[in-house]
């Protein structure tokens, strides 16, 4: 899930959608548990050993059910995509992933077409759960590798090893997933020590057919935020970061993963049709804590904390902590930003106003954005500046 930057014309009122808006076909379902935060780590999430899974399915269901109701749309929905992401949606289980598709069916028509991915992590995966949730309809899956190397997983707390790593995305294609994403996570403190370069010989050899990159950032309020400002770890440099994310796209490009988003590498037909409709702007619904969604031109986002957003529904309250109707100037500058995210990258006369098109003829010359044809696509340096890019874009307008 993308954060769009919100324009100074976000507010919190009850949202009213139009009679004449018409349903998503691409849902996203938070999953706000963990069974032990990451240092790093600043997602909603609730740190639980044992997920309240009832709770938060009758919390989905009830939900989904507002939404259908608030915007009449004609239900079930049929979906083109379905994608769980968390905090840590393995901890579902089986009979969990079970009970959720029989929830979502009086709300959402979930076929065989319709690319269901779901995230994983290592330590609670393996073939029984690969199995289930193969059954079940999940076709894709996002496994929550991040690093090949003990030392790196032990400095990140991650609570697997490369072993189980491994073992995880053996047990995901022995159970017929052909569909498997890996994270991978880069840009750590110069201390850690980190042999990335070792560690990408190893995802060579793995075959893979999609991979999304993860630079850590030091997000305010966590531990990692803390240890930095106590000194006890270093914080991560810029240079290695640049370094890093520069040697991963020139070792997973020749392996036929084409670089097709800033974070996002995969072979011809693996690409995250989900993560698509971020991209082009398309309607998606997002249900649970901290969900962010976009019913054109609304953006919408869900209350942050798992608690609070429960609470909300059970007192038959809206859990939408905020929204902000997207025209004008915001449309064309979001626009612009996510037509760079990608390798189709903007049309020259799709977006670009006068002072945005100067912008885009220096960042050319920098090297940051080449002109192709009738388009503007972003280059690796450009995708490493991406955010700095868009930061000028905003105060640009
Ligand atoms: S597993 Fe993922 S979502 Fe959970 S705490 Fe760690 S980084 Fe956050």
């Amino acid at each position: 899930m993308i954060d769009a930057p919100r324009s100074p014309g976000a507010v919190s009122a009850p949202l009213e959608l139009g009679p004449t808006l018409g349903p998503p076909r691409a849902l996203y379902l938070h999953f706000p548990f963990c069974a032990h935060r990451c240092h790093y780590c600043d997602f909603s999430v609730a740190r639980a050993a044992t997920p309240p899974i009832g709770a938060w399915l009758s919390a989905i269901e009830t939900e989904a059910g507002w939404w259908a109701d608030l915007a009449r749309w004609a239900t079930p929905i049929p979906l083109d995509t379905l994608f769980i992401g968390g905090g840590t949606p393995s901890l579902l289980g089986e009979d969990g992933m079970v009970e959720l598709r029989r929830r979502l069916e009086p709300w959402f028509a979930i076929t065989n077409r319709t690319e269901w991915t779901v995230e994983a992590n290592p330590a609670s995966f393996g073939r029984g759960l690969a199995a289930r949730w193969r059954e079940v309809g999940v076709n894709r899956l996002s496994l929550g590798v991040q690093a090949l190397d003990d030392r790196v997983l032990e400095w990140l707390g991650r609570l697997h090893d490369r072993t189980a790593a491994l073992a995880a995305l053996d047990a995901a294609r022995d159970e017929g997933f052909r569909r498997i994403s890996v994270d991978l996570m880069f840009g750590l403190p110069d201390t850690v020590e980190r042999d990335l370069d070792g560690e990408l010989d190893q995802l060579e050899a793995l075959d893979l057919s999609h991979v999304s990159l993860y630079g850590l950032t030091v997000e305010p309020r966590t531990p990692l935020a803390k240890w930095i400002e106590l000194g006890r770890i270093d914080a991560p440099s810029a240079r290695r970061y640049a370094r890093e994310y520069r040697d991963v796209a020139r070792r997973l490009t020749p392996l036929g993963l084409e670089h097709y988003e800033v974070s996002n590498f995969a072979r011809p037909g693996h690409q995250c049709a989900h993560n698509w409709f971020y991209w082009n702007r398309s309607p998606y619904l997002g249900l649970g804590p901290s969900a962010h969604g976009f019913l054109p031109p609304y953006r919408t986002w869900n209350v942050f904390r798992w608690d609070r957003y429960e609470r909300a529904l059970r007192a038959g309250e809206r859990p939408v902590e905020g929204w902000e109707r997207l025209d004008g100037d915001d449309e064309a500058l979001e626009r612009i930003w996510l037509g760079l995210r990608t390798h189709r990258g903007l049309a020259a006369d799709d977006g670009p106003t006068a002072v945005h098109a100067a912008r885009l003829e220096r960042w050319g010359r920098e090297g940051w954005v080449e002109r192709c044809g009738d388009r503007w696509i972003a280059t690796t340096e450009g995708w490493l500046r991406m955010d700095s890019m868009v930061a000028e874009l905003t105060g640009a307008r």
